[in-house]
């Protein structure tokens, strides 16, 4: 009896402390002080980051349920190295980066969010380039980020198979964000990313780099620069952040000072979108580590399916594993070269961002 009452005292207070627990948010804004980011049609990129972040954070303050750190509130130079210090010592839940693009061409517009990895394609490079030129103008930057060099698109950093959960929960909030991008504000949804970004990289929480548009493009950084544009902007990231939180944790928080369209996602297993647009552009992880046998993670959710081609778009052979929170679905097994056969079938059924993962 005694022991009863003591798991149900055990079981209210493990509740309680989950419903008091804040979600811990670092927001980013890019640049600052002597980096002014990227300066186009009258628009400077760190004006525009400070601006939209402290927006996003006086819409989220009105929530009890968010502890918000912020890595800058004035015109101050951070380096890259400290934000991630910061975020990390906050143990944050989600790091959001605010951030516009930039272009030598003014004709690229439009909105993507990038999360930690790497990409191969040229334009996404320079994108990338761009981001962490500020590490030279750091004094000591040969120490701080040894290793990481923004010039050699081979970089392996983003490659870390261990921060794969934060990844996939990047991704969610990513399509998230990039679903109200499109089908809230109607701009040009460039997709998501994976780049090697030393400030994504060196943070241990799901984060991604939010870039709102091209400052390059007139049409655009008009937008982006308005009252409206800013405020929109803002509307949207914080309405991902309750979103994902809600999804995250279970919790109802209701948006209800936000409206604004819905985006188009998927929601009820995580990363699995039958609509092909809302992920587009995502890239594929290949393990750093050469060994024989793969397979094919195409989702993560944290309801337990049954193994039923019904439950999966229609394949079979799918496989799960338990993890922290959840349960990892997979499709097939093999060498290398049949994974990226199954891969592509995976694409094709609508996993876009399914990935090939050693199996164990
Ligand atoms: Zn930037």
């Amino acid at each position: 009896m005694k022991k009863t009452l003591l798991l149900i005292l055990l079981s209210i207070s493990i509740f309680s402390y989950a419903q008091e627990k804040k979600f811990k948010l670092i927001l980013d804004a890019g640049h600052g002080g002597k980096d002014p980011g990227a300066q186009k049609n009258g628009c400077t990129e760190k004006v525009i980051a400070l601006d939209v972040v402290l927006r996003i954070g006086k819409i989220l303050e009105a929530y009890p349920e968010f502890d918000i750190k912020y890595t800058r509130t004035t015109d101050v130079f951070i380096p890259l190295q400290d934000r991630a210090k910061i975020a990390n010592d906050f143990e944050a839940d989600l790091f959001v980066s605010v951030h516009c693009n930039s272009s030598v061409s003014p004709k690229p517009y439009g909105a993507m969010t990038l999360v930690m990895g790497l990409s191969r394609t040229g334009m996404n490079f320079e994108i990338a380039k761009a981001e962490n030129a500020v590490i030279s103008l750091e004094e000591d930057y040969k120490e701080k980020y040894e290793g990481f060099d923004p010039n050699n698109p081979h970089t392996q950093i983003g490659l870390k198979i261990m921060q794969e959960e934060t990844l996939m929960q990047s991704i969610d909030f990513a399509s998230t964000v990039q679903g109200y991008f499109k089908n809230s504000l109607q701009r040009k949804d460039l997709g998501m990313h994976q780049q090697p970004l030393w400030v994504l990289d060196a943070t241990v929480m799901p984060g991604v780099l939010i870039e709102l548009g091209f400052l390059s493009n007139l049409e655009e950084s008009k937008y982006i620069k308005s009252e409206e544009g800013k405020s929109n902007f803002s509307q949207i990231i914080a309405r991902s952040i309750i979103d994902y939180k809600n999804n995250l944790r279970g919790t109802n928080t209701v948006p209800n000072v936000l409206d604004i369209k819905e985006p188009i996602i998927e929601t009820e297993v995580l990363l699995v979108s039958s609509d092909s647009s809302t992920v587009a552009n995502s890239t594929t992880i290949t393990p750093v580590s050469i060994g024989s046998g793969y397979k094919v993670q195409i989702s993560f959710s944290t309801k337990k399916l049954e193994l039923t081609p019904e439950n999966f778009n229609g394949l079979s052979n799918i496989s799960v594993a338990e993890t922290n929170g959840g349960y990892k679905y997979y499709y097939g097994e093999g060498s290398m070269e049949t994974c990226k056969k199954l891969l592509a079938e995976a694409k094709l059924k609508g996993y876009k961002t399914a990935f090939i993962v050693e199996s164990k």
